[in-house]
């Protein structure tokens, strides 16, 4: 049957590494690991599509960026695998809640408040202690007026968020019949236990899920915080290897404000840019549809 073989086999360019990959459509899960080289997921390639389109306005893979010193970026327990290169191609910082170096983006020094271009916030906020309407406020503040929070959490496409301990005050896991218990005593006195507990396992091992977020309260939530444009990812870009399964937990942009270049960055890419054309001069002519060309045309050097 026509056809048939060639969806046998997915062939992408991991946007992570660079690195080309043939799989079973099978394969492409959103959490397991498919590239050959970077172990990235549907999950992580799809959260760098989603930057790149929010910086560049183009699908470029992350060893394509430009380099732009004067962009920063802060990434909240990021994958290595990614945050190592997006701390080359920008002024970008990793930061973790449990270990250095720390930054709680619930409770961010006042200092850092209006500092970054983008904020990348991927399978966090779901674990983060209630209310999580200040994370997304805070987000919101560490941003410049057109900068942008690059988010991924799971939620559901319930009318409503199912917050599971909506009255945490003063909290522990404990141990009970070999099982692990949530105790809590509520800001009333109140003890409650909680039992039927969900964990997520990641980089800094089992996290506890805090809620369930859903669509439309994400939303609701992200203009409370500020945010005036919320963009939600849903579309495949096989070229990367990104193939949805499912309607609900796609990664989403959150505007501030309108995006634009500032004239650092700006200066940043026409520099790069003529460096490179002198390097590859011959090429470039040839390449009048490459990347560099959109860029070039997109920030209007030509
Ligand atoms: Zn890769
Ligand atoms: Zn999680």
């Amino acid at each position: 049957m026509p056809g048939a073989t060639e969806e046998s086999v997915i062939e992408f360019v991991c946007n992570v590494c660079g690195v080309k990959n043939r799989c079973a459509p099978a394969a492409l899960s959103y959490e397991k690991p498919s590239c050959s080289q970077c172990q990235s997921s549907v999950r992580i390639r799809s959260l760098l599509r989603v930057l790149a389109q929010e910086i560049f306005g183009l699908n470029l893979a992350l060893p394509d960026f430009p380099r732009i010193k004067s962009l920063r970026g802060l990434g909240t327990s990021d994958h290595n695998e990614y945050a190592a290169r997006l701390a080359e191609k920008f002024d970008y910082r990793n930061t973790f809640y449990h270990r250095e170096p720390r930054f709680d983006i619930a409770n961010p020094p006042e200092e850092e408040f209006g500092k970054y271009d983008f904020v990348v916030s991927s399978e966090v906020l779901e674990h983060v202690p209630p209310p999580a309407e200040a994370c997304f406020e805070k987000a919101c503040r560490l941003l410049k007026p057109a900068g942008v929070l690059i988010l991924t959490v799971p939620y559901s496409l319930d009318p409503a968020t199912l917050e599971h301990f909506p009255q945490l005050y003063e909290f522990g896991l404990a141990q009970l019949a070999g099982r692990t218990v949530l105790v809590n005593r509520t800001r009333e006195g109140e003890v409650q236990l909680f039992e039927d507990l969900r964990f997520h396992s990641g980089a800094g091992g089992a996290t506890l899920e805090m809620r369930e977020f859903s669509e439309c309260d994400l939303k609701a939530k992200l203009a409370a915080a500020g945010f005036c444009e919320v963009r939600i990812y849903s579309e495949d870009y096989r070229p990367f290897g990104i193939v949805h399964d499912a309607s609900w937990s796609l990664p989403i942009a959150a505007r501030k404000g309108p995006f634009a270049l500032s004239l650092d960055a700006t200066r940043d890419v026409v520099e790069e840019w003529r460096e490179l054309k002198l390097k590859f001069n011959a090429e470039m002519q040839t390449l009048g549809r490459s990347y560099w060309f959109r860029i070039g045309r997109k920030l209007k050097m030509f």
